[in-house]
């Protein structure tokens, strides 16, 4: 049987398939569930999702994995002077939101230093309210979690694979299995306007974004999000990766080594079987574990209550 064969039956077969019935690859693999039990056998993810009763002790948690978030970032390398910023929807207050204050390094941040602002650009006195916002930040950060209710955090930067690949203004390709997690889940703005001061900027960003989680940024940089900041932080880790990988190989083409792009179908099936919110905050807890056996000093709230 010819390859083309092949592809025209199996996608033949799927779209036969009654809506009651788990769709399946050409190779008999189904789409049945997501979750983490999908990647966690025996005794099922060593990090579930916490759920809390109280916000006030949610908006701790979620300060503490931003500032770890930025730590991680830290220790890759994605800062560039002042640029750079993180965004959590506050859980007390979901029209409002925390940011990083202009002009630490990722690698200082700490959860206390975040600013907590509300969607007119006023800062809010239960926050740090010494430190100012990047404008840019607040100008993407507030655009982008107001059209987007559906996700709790952002992260963009300026680091170095995302900024060259964003020049392509081309999504990625499918190229390796860690990269499946992009399909259909990425979106480029291709309408740079200048450094993204204005709200408009923002707003066009977020409308370019539509419902992907991953955006490039063209000319600029990424723009990553999810329903946790670990999520967020995860994707931007694995999407600044996946742009290096897609320049590397892009560079070493040649006519007589051609790329291999992984099917549709084959994307599609990895893509369910490992991006849901509780795989993707499992995958973070690895390097947000680092950095807190190597210096937890960001968790500034657990360290007041165990010096207590
Ligand atoms: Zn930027």
């Amino acid at each position: 049987m010819s390859e083309t064969t092949e592809t025209t039956e199996s996608e033949s077969t799927i779209q036969k398939v009654p809506s009651h019935i788990v769709p399946a690859t050409s190779y008999g693999y189904k789409m049945e569930k997501q979750g983490a039990q999908n990647i966690a056998l025996v005794n099922g993810t060593p990090y579930p999702v916490p759920k809390f009763d109280d916000p006030y002790k949610k908006r701790e948690w979620m300060l503490e994995h931003m500032a770890g978030a930025f730590r991680v970032f830290g220790r890759r390398g994605f800062g560039e002077g002042s640029a750079g910023h993180i965004s959590i929807r506050d859980p007390v207050d979901p029209n409002t939101f925390w940011i990083n204050p202009l002009g630490v390094h990722f690698s200082l941040l700490t959860a206390s230093d975040m600013i907590h602002m509300d969607m007119d650009g006023h800062m809010l006195r239960d926050g740090n309210t010494t430190g100012s916002v990047n404008a840019a930040g607040f100008s993407i950060h507030s655009a982008f979690l107001k059209a987007r209710p559906d996700v709790n955090a952002a992260c963009h930067t300026h680091s170095v694979f995302g900024k060259a690949y964003s020049a392509f203004g081309k999504p990625l390709d499918m190229l390796n299995q860690d990269g499946c997690l992009f399909y259909k889940n990425q979106a480029v703005y291709t309408g740079f306007g200048g450094v993204a001061i204005e709200k408009e900027e923002g707003r066009r960003i977020a409308k370019a974004a539509g419902k992907a989680n991953a955006i490039i940024l063209q000319n600029h940089g990424l723009l990553t999000a999810g329903t946790t900041v670990d999520e967020a932080a995860y994707l931007y880790t694995l999407m600044e990766r996946t742009c290096q990988c897609q320049l590397l190989a892009d560079a070493a083409e040649s006519d007589g080594r051609k790329k291999v792009i992984i099917p549709d179908e084959t994307a599609e099936y990895t893509k369910f079987m490992d991006y849901d919110p509780e795989s993707m905050y499992l995958e973070f807890q690895v390097d947000l574990g680092y950095e807190i056996a190597k210096d937890n000093s960001f968790m500034s709230f657990t360290n007041a209550k165990n010096a207590k």
